[in-house]
């Protein structure tokens, strides 16, 4: 009997150690992570830029709580609205909390109850964030859940403009879906919103818990879009692997949550802040974000080469890849990491390619073998 309850299908590996795009099982057997932690480790495994920042402020100053000033969260804040049109930042401690926080300021400030969200979407577990959820799955069970959220089919712009009154407050979507399978926002749909939300003035809340931070080559997957967030959400990438979420808003914004609306006690925790700053510092370089187009791009091509049938496609954004198989692909995840390949899925017929934004065209290649080994089997 486990001690640990059963919300998770492990997978029987443990890992102990990663360097980079590697890591290694108690018995010392080697993987490539394509899974980066579920597209949290932006600059890889124990990166020595990353190992050295905590450590430093490990020495310093842990934890001091939000009743005091916080100089560096001002600055990690500026850093995310820097050259966008987003001016203010709040940090928690992950996807979700960030999600929980945007619902809230969205009602707040709009003082309308109704969000609408889309099928297959995946924006946590709380019950903010289940509820926004387009997925029954997550939900079964937990009912009643929070009232007011409506879920309409991705990229339907019929569909969505059924469904707006002047009773919607928001408009909250994932540009790339990541878990519902790595369904891109297309842009007919990006400017069907776009124009919804400027003319009903509904609030957009765009979710970019995987998306954001460089995965998908620049700082925000919405500015490959016609989409201009309100609010804005963040978390998985920012830490590069220390916990550590954020929602940024406008300046309109600003006066909905005033003193004691909403908080919590870790968030913006000076560990988390410290390690978060370095990872922008890196990941915000322009030639950091070319270099992950490019490797985007190879990846993509190379993956396009070995498809074994027409019915197989690439897709996504970035370093945010799926390869539709059109078939279960638990089985090919599990061949992937027999042969030293970690792999998640996303939904059942889509495998996820989530490398560290910091993966080698040489370990791309490497992937790409044993890739076209489970796909042509
Ligand atoms: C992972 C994810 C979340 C939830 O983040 P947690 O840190 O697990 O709470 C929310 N939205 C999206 C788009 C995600 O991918």
């Amino acid at each position: 009997m486990s001690a640990l309850f059963g919300n998770y299908s492990r997978r029987p590996i443990h890992l102990v150690k990663g360097q980079g795009t590697k890591v290694y099982d108690e018995a010392g057997k080697e993987y490539l992570d394509f899974t980066s932690g579920i597209a949290v480790l932006s600059l890889g495994h124990a990166n020595p830029i990353l190992v050295e920042a905590i450590k430093e402020q490990s020495e310093k100053l842990w934890h001091i709580s939000n009743l005091f000033e916080s100089p560096e969260q001002e600055q990690l804040a500026a850093t995310l609205v820097k050259d966008t049109h987003l001016a203010h930042g709040f940090f928690c401690n992950s996807g979700a909390e960030a999600n929980e926080a945007a619902i809230k300021l969205a009602r707040k400030h709009t003082g309308k109850h109704t969000i609408i969200t889309f099928e297959n979407s995946f924006h946590g577990r709380t019950f903010g964030a289940i509820s926004a959820t387009g997925q029954a799955k997550v939900q079964q069970g937990f009912g009643p859940l929070v009232e007011k959220f409506i879920h309409v089919p991705f990229n339907d712009v019929k569909a969505l403009e059924a469904v707006v009154n002047d009773e919607v407050a928001a408009i909250m979507l994932e540009v790339v879906q990541g878990e519902g399978g790595v369904n891109s926002v297309s842009e007919e749909f990006g400017e069907a919103i776009s124009n919804i939300c400027k003319e009903q003035g509904i609030l957009l809340i765009i979710d970019e818990v995987q998306t954001g931070i460089a995965r998908t080559g620049t700082r925000y997957a919405y500015e490959q879009t016609a989409l201009k967030p309100d609010i804005l959400t963040l978390a998985k990438g920012l830490g590069g692997g220390f916990p550590i979420g954020a929602m940024l808003g406008t300046a309109e914004m600003f006066g909905t949550f005033s003193p004691g609306t909403h908080g919590t006690t870790f968030g913006g925790n000076p560990l988390a802040v410290a390690v978060a700053q370095t990872v922008l510092n890196h990941v915000f370089e322009e030639s950091f974000l070319g270099e992950v187009l490019k490797k985007s791009e190879y990846f993509t091509e190379q993956l396009e080469k070995i498809l074994p049938a027409e019915n197989f496609t690439v897709k996504g954004m970035g370093l945010l890849l799926g390869v539709n198989c059109v078939k279960a692909v638990a089985p090919l995840i599990t061949k992937a990491e027999d042969a030293g390949l970690l792999l998640v899925g996303a939904g059942e017929e889509v495998i996820r390619l989530l490398p560290p934004l910091t993966v080698t065209y040489e370990e791309i290649d490497a992937a790409i073998a044993i890739l076209a080994d489970i796909l042509n089997d």
